[in-house]
Formats: C-alpha cells, sequence, structure tokens
C-alpha cells in the first residue's frame, strides 16, 4: 500500500515524499481512513510506530477542508509531557507545510503571555499538556466551541502520571459530537474503562 491509496490530499502525499517517507506504517495504514471518515479510534501503538503521523495527517486535511470564521482552535491534542507535546508540534509543522495552518503549543515551563498572544491571534490546532490547558482555560484564554477533533495521546502514561481528572474536565468543555482519536501502548481494563468513557463505536486498530 502507498501513501496515495489512503484517501490523504496530494499535497500532503507530497509533504511526506519529500520527507523521504517510502510507504505508510502498519498503525498509518489502519488508522488514517477511519480517521478521515471521520470516525472514533481506538489505537494500541508505541511510540516508534509512526502513531503521530496517523493523527496528524488525516487531522491536516479535515481542518484544512474547512475553517472556523473566529479562528477557534478546531481541535486539541492532549500529551502527557511537554517532549511528547513539543515533538507533535514539530511532526505537526512538518507534515502541514504545505498548508497554512496555525498551531499553538500549550505547555508549561514556556511563558503563559507569549501562548495567549499566540491564542489571540487565532489558532487551528492546540497541542498541550493538560494542567497548562487547564490554567489558560480558567483565565478565560480559551474557547473550545469549535473543537471537533480530540486526540488523547499515550492515555496509558497520562494515567500514570494522574492526569485523568484533567482530561475529563477538558473533555467537558468540548462540544458534542466531536471526534475522538484515542492511543495507548497498553490497554491493561483501566485504560479499557477510559477509551469507553470517551469513545463511540470506535474503530480499534493494533500494531
Ligand atoms: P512516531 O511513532 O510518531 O513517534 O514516529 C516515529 C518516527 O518515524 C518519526 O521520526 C517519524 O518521522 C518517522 N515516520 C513516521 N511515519 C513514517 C513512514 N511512513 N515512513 C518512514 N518514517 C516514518
Amino acid at each position: 500500500m502507498s501513501f496515495n491509496d489512503l484517501g490523504l490530499s496530494h499535497e500532503l502525499v507530497q509533504a511526506v515524499g519529500e520527507l523521504g517517507y517510502d510507504k505508510p506504517t502498519p498503525i498509518q495504514e489502519k488508522a488514517i481512513p477511519y480517521v478521515l471518515m471521520g470516525r472514533d479510534v481506538l489505537g494500541c501503538a508505541q511510540t516508534g510506530t509512526g502513531k503521530t503521523a496517523s493523527f496528524t495527517l488525516p487531522m491536516i486535511d479535515i481542518l484544512a477542508s474547512g475553517r472556523a470564521k473566529a479562528r477557534m482552535p478546531r481541535s486539541l491534542i492532549l500529551e502527557p509531557t511537554r517532549e511528547l507535546a513539543a515533538q507533535v508540534g514539530e511532526s505537526f509543522e512538518k507534515y502541514g507545510s504545505h498548508h497554512k495552518l496555525s498551531m499553538a503549543l500549550l505547555i508549561g515551563g514556556e511563558s503563559m503571555a507569549q501562548q495567549e498572544k499566540k491564542l489571540d491571534r487565532g489558532v487551528d490546532v492546540l497541542i498541550a499538556t493538560p494542567g497548562r490547558l487547564i490554567d489558560l482555560f480558567e483565565r478565560g484564554k480559551i474557547i473550545m466551541a469549535d473543537a471537533r477533533i480530540l486526540v488523547i495521546d499515550e492515555a496509558d502514561r497520562m494515567l500514570d502520571m494522574g492526569f485523568i481528572p484533567d482530561v475529563e474536565k477538558i473533555v467537558a468543555r468540548l462540544p458534542f459530537p466531536h471526534q475522538t482519536l484515542f492511543f495507548s501502548a497498553t490497554m491493561p481494563p483501566e485504560i479499557k474503562k477510559l477509551a469507553d468513557k470517551f469513545l463511540l463505536n470506535p474503530k480499534e486498530i493494533s500494531v
């Protein structure tokens, strides 16, 4: 299978080609068509499998096909650590090099004032750790009324780090219905239970 077979736009196929990706990885092959269809996805995959592109690439195409008037964030990617959030931010910029989508990285340890300025200018995608996002919510800096796609990445690490109550608070602020993509390296019963709570009739994928 090639990137041409997944339903992605020509611009994205070109972007991954320029990055030297010959063909999709198994998680990309299995997840991308379902994400493009608007389905919820429950993905069991570790870092290193190409998981980031499996949600970032279709998200870029979905966002590129519509535009919010007020430029409020239309998608949110939650990561358990600053490092992972920053890596996903880098991937988003690489894959979206042919698109005019804007992204804000909302992580602790960085200037809140700068993050607020960026939000005021309007962004399409938020990539955040739960704590910083909640701080910004509480300061009235983010309205999620337009958010249609949520990624909960590394759910097992979120659970280990005690972030699930924060994730629940965040999900409660998103409009319904929204599309949720939920990834975890492992699928113990507690994670399955969370997935049941956050996902609606998900396509289950394991690699
Ligand atoms: P991830 O699992 O998302 O952290 O990705 C692991 C690494 O694989 C990253 O450095 C990506 O740039 C790279 N990668 C992702 N998809 C592909 C692909 N289809 N072909 C080659 N490399 C890829």
